[in-house]
């Protein structure tokens, strides 16, 4: 077993992730087996209590871990299920430790940072890898070089090369400035100096920058930083996130690793990637799409949906552009719904907590509803569909969710005691299983009729109110194995009015796109 860590100097956002995500895609592509890892330095045990304005989305898992939102990447680039040993985090690791030393396991000595945080560190990432059976080890690092967050992470990185095959990859900016123009290599070798003095010497730089790197520039880094010219690489800017597995390849820098390690090159088949690539980049058609949420200063928050739908654009090449709904102008009477949705072909109501806004998304649903335009509620937006539906074609005005309304004569959306989560208490987390109606839309959109999604929320549609809903043409087309939990629904007549109470967007990926989404494009695309 291999093992490959990315370091990230300079600064952060420079798409380790998306690095990390693209090796590995590209080790599967000549027939390696992967294991990626995030390590996570805070200290939360996991993302679910963050706020995605300043943290990004918050990921979910198979096994109902609330993660960082790179892990999507990974599953969305290679196909393979994270879980929650992926993702390490600073909390994980604490816990670990202290509960060991709880339990006197450490045999009476001081319990220290090295070698016992260290220790499990090495022991954590090695068992990903062994449990995954995997060639290759790919194990991003969270944060930047000189944080005190992933110090003591790096320094068991630094151990594990002593008795593992171990590669640096150090990921860093290489910046151009407007005024002289020339591509600037100084904070590069600051930050592989950080990186030297914690014992750690890079075997391959990779260089973020607007153009292809020069060449010499990479005469200078090599130089500098003590690393072979051909170890140098070139990350620069391309159009789409997934033409990065093409960039590296451009580098060779996946043959150049696997000669390192002393492992066989391969045959690299990537033709299905490159014609998906291609349609993202040159699609045949453009639509407009409006999402509503109250997170839209933080375009990040709702990262696995704006993924989603270019999945599903890709296969119908289409791009899909984004229209933002801030809801509570809606609601507050700044704009009128009509002028809020101009221009748009569907609307997307997605997952959301508490009641700011959602006055506004029950008037967007409505509107989608009315007027045959295609409608896709995720979670929250499945709630809110019943909400709009139970109020203005079931005689109940005042329905409403006790999420946003405790005292509400009518809860239509409500937790099931016993049930669903409580407040203060677990959500209900993770994938579970739904079955559909055989016949339904969203049965047809599947090709099956027992599906599995993930989830994240507390409150359900209330089963004392189900009849009355599916009076009318809202059918509940999807509930759980058991019937308690009504998890999809429909309206047969509309061009496309479909929710959801998971989350469809956690599994989608570029070469698999996810079936509601794909019939949603699909419904915007045709006129
Ligand atoms: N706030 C809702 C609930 O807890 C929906 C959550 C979500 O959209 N993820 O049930």
């Amino acid at each position: 077993m291999k093992f490959i860590v990315v370091t990230g100097g300079v600064l952060s956002g420079l798409g380790k992730g998306v690095v990390t995500s693209s090796l590995a895609k590209l080790f599967m592509a000549r027939g390696y087996r992967v294991a990626p890892i995030k390590f996570d330095g805070y200290l939360n045990v996991d993302a679910g209590t963050m706020n995605p304005i300043r943290h990004g989305e918050v990921f979910v898992l198979d096994d109902g871990t609330e993660c960082d939102m790179d892990l999507g990447n990974y599953e969305r680039f290679t196909g393979i299920k994270m879980s929650r040993p992926n993702n390490p985090t600073g909390g994980k690791i604490f816990e670990l430790v202290l509960n060991k030393e709880r339990k006197g396991e450490y045999l009476g000595v001081d319990v220290q940072f090295i070698p016992h945080v260290t220790g499990e560190i090495k022991e954590w990432v090695t068992n990903v890898g062994n449990k995954a059976n995997a060639d290759i080890v790919l194990i991003e690092v969270g944060g930047t070089v000189g944080d005190i967050e992933n110090a003591y992470f790096i320094e068991a990185m630094r151990q594990l090369k002593r008795s593992e095959d171990v590669l640096f990859l150090h990921v860093t900016l290489v910046p151009k400035l407007a005024v002289v123009g020339e591509q600037k290599t100084k904070p590069t070798q600051q930050s592989v100096k950080e990186l030297q003095r914690m014992g750690v010497q890079p075997d391959f730089i990779l260089c973020r920058c607007d153009d292809p790197l020069d060449s010499k520039v990479r005469d200078k880094l090599a130089l500098f930083c003590n690393v072979p010219l051909d170890h140098i690489i070139s990350d620069h800017d391309c159009e789409s996130i997934y033409q990065v597995p093409f960039v590296l390849e451009g580098e060779n820098l996946a043959d150049k690793i696997l000669e390192e390690f002393g492992l066989g090159k391969g045959h690299l088949t990537l033709l299905e990637w490159e014609n998906l690539v291609s349609s993202v980049v040159n699609p045949e058609k453009e639509i407009t799409v409006g999402i509503t949420g109250k997170y839209t200063a933080l375009k990040d928050s709702y990262v696995s949906i704006m993924e989603s739908l270019l999945h599903a654009g890709a296969h119908l090449k289409t791009k899909v552009h984004l229209k933002w709904v801030e809801t509570t102008d809606i609601e507050e009477g700044r704009v009128s719904v009509e002028d809020a949705l101009k221009g748009v072909k569907g609307i997307i109501v997605p997952g959301g907590f508490g009641s700011r806004g959602t006055e506004g998304k029950i008037a967007c649903v409505k509107y989608a509803r009315e007027n045959n335009m295609p409608y896709l509620g995720l979670c929250y937006g499945f709630q809110m569909a019943v909400i709009e539906y139970a109020r203005n074609k079931c005689g109940l005005p005042e329905a409403n969710s006790t999420e946003i309304s405790p005292n509400t004569p009518h809860p239509v959306i409500s937790i099931i005691p016993g049930k669903g989560g409580d407040l203060g208490g677990t959500m209900r987390l993770g994938a579970y299983d739904a079955k559909l109606s055989p016949g339904s839309r969203v049965a047809k959109l599947y090709g099956h009729d027992l599906v599995s999604e993930r989830h994240r929320h507390r409150y359900e549609v209330n089963p004392d109110y189900i009849e009355r809903v599916e009076a009318g043409e809202l059918k509940f087309s999807g509930r759980s194995p058991d019937g308690v939990f009504m998890e999809f629904l429909e309206i047969p007549s509309h061009k496309f009015f479909i929710g959801t109470q998971a989350h469809p967007e956690f599994k989608s990926a570029l070469e698999k796109p996810a079936p509601l989404f794909y019939g949603f494009v699909e419904a915007c695309a045709c006129d």
